[in-house]
């Protein structure tokens, strides 16, 4: 990480302010893809890419955000904040700040700078770190504080509501609530959670496939209506089932002749999902991480041939890991469509397996990766 101590040296030299510093993290998910829109369970872990803010009280009546990353600084007036979006990176810290406005928080004059290595747009969740620091950053100049699962659902609503992307709670919740060494089995339906430890000789290996992923293109959206019509098929035989968390394999079984064959595979993988994740839970708790590789796997596959919502690169980085040393599981993590796989991996064996799997992957493909080597870390928090 980018070293808080240069950090806070920077912004005193750009603002003449001595500032507070917080960091919020990135995350991948170990399992648990396309759950969260059905209320049921997703599992992600905190990673050691992160976000740090600064912040500093100004006396001229001004909002002043910079970013490290983009070299560039915007000026606002702090009683007049925009309250619209203008597709620039600014939005997010601007989102923050209305939201908690909103909240009724008067919002005081400050500067805020920002700097992470969350790869930007890689589905690693800088987004949700800038939030989730931000919240953070500003409530403790106003002297204010929330629970984190309630600072993440305002750092949700900041990027749907502010910049407009229609994301689920999951980033900005393990951002807020991660615990080092853990994973966060996440309840999507009542935010409710539970940590599982990852033992400390595990390293999370983050291979992006460099292949695009988009949320806003037709697939994400067609594959929710596909799962959310098989629900509807059910709802009308069980009328307490309103969301696929709330769905068996039987019900699958019993009126699936009813379903458009693609909805009845929808519906196989985000019902299996959701056992999958909790199971996976389970294996972590135990210890048993043989059975949590066997599940990241059946995940996988499930994910490819049920849901359709892998690609041929990211197959082919799943494959490719199968055979290396020190493998305990991989699969494709997010909203599918390319981006980055997740692998397991024993620590002693990361460094020549992330050089491994970028060889043949680049080999395989013609496509050079980036594959990172993290560890499952702490949540958002001031540092000292
Ligand atoms: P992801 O969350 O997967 O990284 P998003 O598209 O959701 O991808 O969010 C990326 C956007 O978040 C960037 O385009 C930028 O606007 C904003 N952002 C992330 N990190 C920073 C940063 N350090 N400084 C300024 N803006 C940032
Ligand atoms: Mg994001």
């Amino acid at each position: 990480m980018h070293d808080p101590v240069e950090f806070r040296s920077q912004h005193l030299a750009r603002f003449h302010a001595d500032p507070a510093i917080f960091v919020a993290p990135g995350r991948v998910n170990l399992i648990g893809e396309h759950t969260d829109y059905a209320e049921g369970f997703v599992m992600p872990v905190a990673i050691d890419f992160a976000t740090l803010a600064g912040i500093s009280p100004r006396s001229d009546g001004k909002v002043v955000v910079y970013s490290e990353n983009y070299q560039q600084e915007r000026t606002f007036d702090a009683a007049t904040l925009p309250a619209k979006a203008s597709n620039h990176w600014s939005d997010y810290p601007l989102g923050v700040a209305a939201i908690l406005a909103g909240e009724g928080h008067k919002i005081p004059a400050f500067s805020l700078s920002l700097w992470g290595d969350v790869p930007l747009g890689s589905g690693l969740s800088s987004s949700a770190s800038v939030e989730v620091v931000t919240a953070l950053a500003i409530l403790s100049l106003i002297g204010a504080s929330y629970p984190g699962p309630v600072l993440a659902r305002l750092c949700q609503r900041a990027e749907n509501e502010f910049v407009g992307a229609n994301c689920g709670i999951m980033d900005q919740f393990i951002s807020a609530n991660g615990e080092a060494d853990h994973a966060l089995l996440l309840d999507c339906r009542d935010l409710s959670y539970k940590l599982a430890p990852i033992p400390a000789d595990v390293a999370l290996i983050i291979a992006n496939t460099m292949v695009k992923h988009s949320v806003a293109g037709g697939d994400y959206p067609t594959r929710r209506r596909e799962s959310e019509a098989a629900c509807a098929v059910i709802a009308k035989h069980r009328p307490g089932v309103p969301f696929l968390r709330d769905a068996t394999l039987e019900d699958l079984e019993k009126w699936g002749n009813e379903m458009e064959p693609k909805s009845l595979l929808r519906a196989r993988h985000v019902i299996s999902e959701n056992l999958r994740t909790v199971a996976a839970c389970d294996a972590l708790m135990k210890g048993d991480m043989a059975e949590l590789g066997r599940l990241m796997a059946e995940a996988h596959w499930s994910y490819s041939k049920d849901f359709e919502g892998s690609c041929a690169e990211a197959d082919t980085m799943v494959e490719l890991a199968q055979d290396l040393p020190g493998l305990i599981g991989a699969r494709l993590t997010g909203g599918g469509f390319g981006g980055c796989t997740i692998n397991l991996v024993e620590q002693r064996h990361a460094k020549a397996f992330a050089e491994e799997l970028g060889r043949r992957y680049a080999t395989a493909t013609g496509i050079v990766p980036q594959i990172h080597i993290c560890h499952a870390s702490g949540g958002a928090r001031k540092l000292a």
